[in-house]
């Protein structure tokens, strides 16, 4: 028995846990796992018996509930159940499994496609199994965490470029021994500030360093380009992008991600990425339901207009009210606060009118960096909007941060 026990490290960081958590609770300003009892339509949730305006979510075109999508997933359910005994390279592979690949790689414009249970598995996988000692990964500053996890646990040289900064892209990417293996990668759209990777110029640099370039692109399909095709539609670019990864639990309203690409790559990936091979099969109602948005998705293209013009209307608004949306283009878009306080002192204001939108504070933010991110999407009415808009710039003022 470890004497050391209740005072040692581990004990230490749970301890000062638990006490942050504490005093958040103490002074009313913990918002963290709010629960959520009922979906009212695709733009309102009950949270606490309350019937809140959602401007927090990430189903960008308000997919949720879409019955199509759900008649997919019960469907599935009744065929084959509720799970899919195993990995995928065993007895875990269905129908289902091969028509969403292909389903995905038809979207993505690419050869082929492989799937995961996550979109954090599949960053962390298929960074760590392309990449390897002696090869470089240069990632955007601002990249998603599962990004960062893939690099580091692929063992190979870590290096970041400055937030979307090309200069520092090539200064990096100069750095590199020309006969390394190297990979870029970037958020398409950023996940916390909701700008755009300038694409045409990474893609550029890739070509003239000789590098591999992969886009996550969790906020991006179904938000960018004119069909929500995601990055390379929205610069009009075509295959451009070797390793294309999304996720299906975001504007596709299921679980899972994936990567689309080369057919060679993706055989690879399929033999050689321990998250493929060691970890079980997407559920069948979670596969057909990816399945049929993307295809939703096509077949209901006034659902990427109604997009734009709520994002337009919201960004617009809230920007023509004096507040800091910080470099946000899309259906991300952060409010900026400033210090913590303020950042809870709006979300607090901005709930009491109902309206389920939430903070993000430090560590996660530099400080005095906090805001609110709120989020946007397809299923907003123009007076809800509207509704928004009057309430957060009320508070704003009130609490002086415009
Ligand atoms: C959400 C997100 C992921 C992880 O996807 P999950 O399917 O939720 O695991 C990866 N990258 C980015 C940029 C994300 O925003």
């Amino acid at each position: 028995m470890n004497s050391n026990k209740g005072s040692d490290a581990v004990s230490q960081r749970i301890q000062a846990m638990a006490n942050r958590v504490a005093d958040l609770k103490a002074r009313d300003v913990y918002f963290y796992n709010m629960t959520v009892t009922d979906i009212l339509d695709d733009s309102r949730v009950m949270v606490d018996g309350r019937n809140m305006g959602m401007y927090a979510s990430y189903g960008y075109l308000g997919l949720l509930g879409h019955p199509r999508i759900g008649a997919a997933a019960k469907a599935a359910v009744d065929k084959y159940g509720t799970g899919t005994n195993g990995v995928r390279t065993l007895a875990g592979t269905l129908d289902l499994h091969v028509e969403l690949e292909e389903t995905i790689a038809d979207f993505k414009h690419a050869e082929a496609a492989v799937t995961y249970t996550s979109g954090y598995a599949t960053n962390l996988s298929v960074i760590s199994t392309l990449m390897g000692r002696g090869d470089w990964v240069i990632s955007d500053k601002l990249n998603h965490a599962s990004i960062v996890d893939g690099c580091m646990m692929s063992g190979a040289l870590f290096r970041r470029f400055k937030h979307n900064d090309m200069e520092s892209l090539e200064t990096r990417l100069k750095q590199a021994p020309s006969d390394v293996s190297k990979l870029v990668i970037a958020d398409a759209v950023f996940s916390m500030d909701g700008d755009i990777i300038d694409l045409p110029k990474v893609v550029e640099l890739c070509k003239k360093y000789d590098a591999w370039l992969m886009m996550d692109e969790a906020h991006s399909v179904g938000v960018l380009g004119k069909t929500g095709r995601g990055i390379e539609e929205h610069f009009g670019m075509g295959d451009v992008v070797d390793i294309k990864m999304g996720t299906l639990s975001k504007t596709i309203p299921s679980v899972g991600g994936y990567v689309a690409g080369k057919k060679d790559m993706i055989t690879y990936l399929r033999h050689a990425s321990r998250a493929y091979i060691f970890s079980a099969a997407l559920p069948p109602a979670q596969a057909a339901a990816a399945n049929e948005s993307f295809k939703v998705i096509l077949d209901e293209p006034w659902r990427m207009e109604k997009l734009n013009e709520n994002t337009e209307q919201f960004l617009g608004g809230l920007k023509s009210a004096g507040f800091d949306t910080m470099l946000s283009e899309t259906a991300v878009v952060p409010i900026l606060c400033g210090d913590d306080e303020r950042a809870y002192e709006l979300t607090a204001a901005a709930q009491a009118k109902d309206l389920f939108v939430l903070p993000v504070v430090s560590p996660a933010v530099p400080n005095g960096l906090a805001r609110l991110r709120s989020t946007i999407t397809a299923a907003h009415a123009t007076e809800d909007i509207a509704y928004a808009l009057d309430v957060i710039t009320e508070a704003g003022k009130k609490i002086g941060i415009i």
